[in-house]
């Protein structure tokens, strides 16, 4: 089996200090993903998967001035970075917090950001994190421990919102 990285992001939450719309978490960049929206970060990609408490009306989506939220067929919200011109009106509008304003920021020009589509960037990023947070294991998705697949390269550990 293709080892993966599996992320504990509460680990990384609770470990560093700050508010969890602390802009200096360490995160990673994926293109690995399949989207063609841009690259996203992996806090982003897991945030709407497991914060985003997937409104039926997302008022996030009729907030946006751009265009750039809409909601794939798994009813997850998706941001074009193409599109978002980083007005953060969506950031006001959720009510569940789930967008941070780190979200949109310049990538290249922010530390802390780490691109996964190089093996060296990967291994500072796993250094960046706290000891245990970040770790290669041989292992599938395991929703019973909160483990689940962000991508073929990324397992994530967290818990759902509304898992009992
Ligand atoms: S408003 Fe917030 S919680 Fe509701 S769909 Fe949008 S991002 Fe998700
Ligand atoms: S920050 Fe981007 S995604 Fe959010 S409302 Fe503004 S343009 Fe839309």
């Amino acid at each position: 089996m293709k080892k993966k990285l599996l992320i504990d992001l509460a680990m990384i939450r609770e470990s560093l200090p700050g508010k969890s719309s602390d802009r200096h978490r360490p995160d990673g960049i994926l293109s690995r993903y399949p989207n063609r929206d841009g690259r996203k970060t992996i806090r982003e990609q897991a945030l709407f998967r497991f914060t985003c408490r997937k409104c039926q009306d997302a008022p996030c989506i009729a907030a946006c001035p751009a265009d750039a939220l809409e909601k794939d067929s798994l009813n997850m919200i998706r941001r074009s970075t193409n599109l978002c011109v980083a007005c953060k009106s969506c950031v006001v509008i959720c009510p569940f917090g789930t967008m941070m304003n780190d979200f949109f920021e310049h990538h290249r020009t922010v530390k802390n950001y780490f691109d996964f589509d190089d093996p060296d960037e990967i291994e500072k990023f796993i250094a960046s994190n706290p000891e245990g947070a970040v770790t290669w294991v041989d292992m599938n998705e395991d929703p019973s421990r909160d483990i689940y697949q962000l991508n073929e390269m990324v397992l994530v550990k967290e818990r759902e919102w509304n898992k009992e």
